[in-house]
């Protein structure tokens, strides 16, 4: 009795994992969804050998278990049918997808209230980092990412953006969040120079300009000069004429510059990385100071591939390489993380700073939203943001596409965290996409990670060599 009650027991086990062909379906992540799009792609994973459709349609699985299928949908309401069949048993899934017609939302514009006319408003920034951007939108321009202190006036507030009152070749705009609340005050305290210094240690060339109070600044760099604003310190030109702001122009040998800018007490200060001395080209990276980030991390998945693999693994298995490979051409390697953990991306920037890298490299994978196509988006990328950057963009992406035999999707100015720093020289690697079948595959392979280390050392390496005094 006992026996032919386990017996009974141990076949209900083996029958019920029979019977559930499960699908497991990563994207999209609700069951009902509302899109404007004319397609949406379906990824997800079933048993291994199954036979599995979509609306009836018989669907490939890749490695015999996990699909990426776009359907096309009808405007209204669409009903979109998983099948997984396994031995006779089926498992059923219904997706209610709603295509909208796209209709633009009527988006109210804010009213631009300005300042009484003799009113001085005054405020401060209270959070590092405080962007100034072109425009009151968040999509707008940056101009620049201001320290904390820096002293404001205030023109007027649209939205939740104030208006500074310096005149530059923009417009300058903040976020309220960024600053103390504006008050009234009955005059402007004038920011004043006071002096100029030059210095420099093994690592930095620095200027340090003495001010009265930080104040807005802005940089912009040509080929071998930056040219910096201090916005409303007044100086006076060769003829004795008063002008409003401070400028001036840093000229420099080279075409690759690092630099940043930033405040000590009351005082700017603008330093530049010195370039490598003494490259032995048989060795360039000896030396070198290099950044090396895995892409998000902990709770933070990144792309999700068709059969859960997460971006954030994939992306610490290649730097894991990266970071042996460039340890072992000599250079003295940094990382955000090595392991599974959350690193802040402000975090992350102040790491490269912090240990002086000349380089910085951030590797990621690359996703999709719904409604494009994954058979159709692929190939490799590589993100940078200032000038300085680009020729070490240029030669990751070129090499990354040969070496690996990817679509060349070339280089791209994004003005990413961990692309707008102009020190280090930053990039941002989109080595390939977790969502096209064929590359979530060769993602997954050591050997396809170990090619992908590989050929970023050789990029640097060639950069090194050229950039080398
Ligand atoms: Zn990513």
């Amino acid at each position: 009795m006992i026996k032919k009650f386990i017996l009974t027991i141990f076949s209900i086990i083996i029958s019920t994992n029979i019977v559930n062909a499960k699908i497991d379906v990563v994207y999209p992540t609700s069951k009902e969804l509302k899109v404007t799009s004319s397609s949406v792609y379906f990824s997800g994973n079933t048993d291994y050998g199954s036979k599995f459709y979509i609306n009836d349609e018989a669907v490939k699985l890749w490695n015999n278990n996990f699909f990426v299928h776009v359907v096309p949908l009808n405007f209204g309401e669409n009903k979109i049918k998983l099948t997984s069949v396994k031995n006779g048993k089926k498992e059923e899934l219904i997706y209610t997808i709603d295509r909208n017609k796209y209709v633009k939302r009527q988006q109210s514009v804010p009213l631009y209230e300005q300042k009484n006319q003799g009113d001085v408003i005054y405020t401060k920034v209270i959070k590092t980092n405080a962007t100034v951007r072109e425009n009151p939108t968040k999509f707008s321009n940056r101009v620049v990412d201001l320290p904390l202190n820096v002293i404001l006036y205030l023109e007027g507030k649209k939205g939740e953006y104030y208006k500074i009152e310096e005149k530059g070749p923009t417009q300058y705009w903040i976020h309220e969040s960024n600053i103390k609340e504006p008050v009234k005050i009955s005059n402007k305290i004038k920011a004043k120079f006071l002096n100029q210094k030059f210095y420099s240690d093994d690592k930095y060339e620095y200027c340090k300009i003495y001010l009265s109070h930080p104040v807005l600044f802005q940089t912009k760099q040509n080929e071998n000069t930056i040219e910096l604003t201090l916005f409303g310190v007044e100086t006076k030109d060769a003829e004795g004429n008063v002008l409003p702001n401070y400028k001036y122009k840093f000229v420099f040998n080279d075409s690759v510059i690092a630099y940043d800018c930033y405040y000590e007490d009351n005082n700017f200060i603008f330093r530049k990385t010195k370039l490598p001395l003494n490259v032995d080209v048989n060795y360039p990276l000896k030396d070198i100071k290099i950044f090396v980030d895995a892409g998000h991390g902990g709770s933070e998945k990144g792309a999700v591939g068709p059969t859960r693999v997460n971006e954030k693994d994939i992306n610490l298995s290649i730097v894991n390489y990266l970071v042996q490979y460039l340890k072992s051409a000599g250079a003295d390697v940094i990382t955000s993380r090595t392991d599974d953990c959350k690193v802040g991306l402000y975090d992350r920037v102040d790491i490269a700073k912090k240990n002086d890298a000349l380089i910085s490299i951030s590797i990621h994978n690359n996703s999709l939203a719904l409604g494009r196509n994954p058979y159709l988006n692929n190939g490799t990328e590589v993100h940078y943001y200032n000038k300085n950057a680009k020729l070490l963009a240029e030669i990751i992406n070129k090499n990354l596409a040969l070496d690996l035999n990817l679509k060349d999707n070339g280089i791209h100015k994004s003005s990413f965290v961990m692309t707008r720093q102009s020190l280090p020289i930053s990039v941002l690697v989109e080595v390939a996409y977790m969502i096209n079948p064929e590359e979530y595959i060769l993602l997954q392979n050591p050997q396809f990670q170990k090619n992908v280390a590989k050929s970023i050392k050789k990029s640097i390496e060639k950069y090194i060599i050229m950039i080398k005094k």
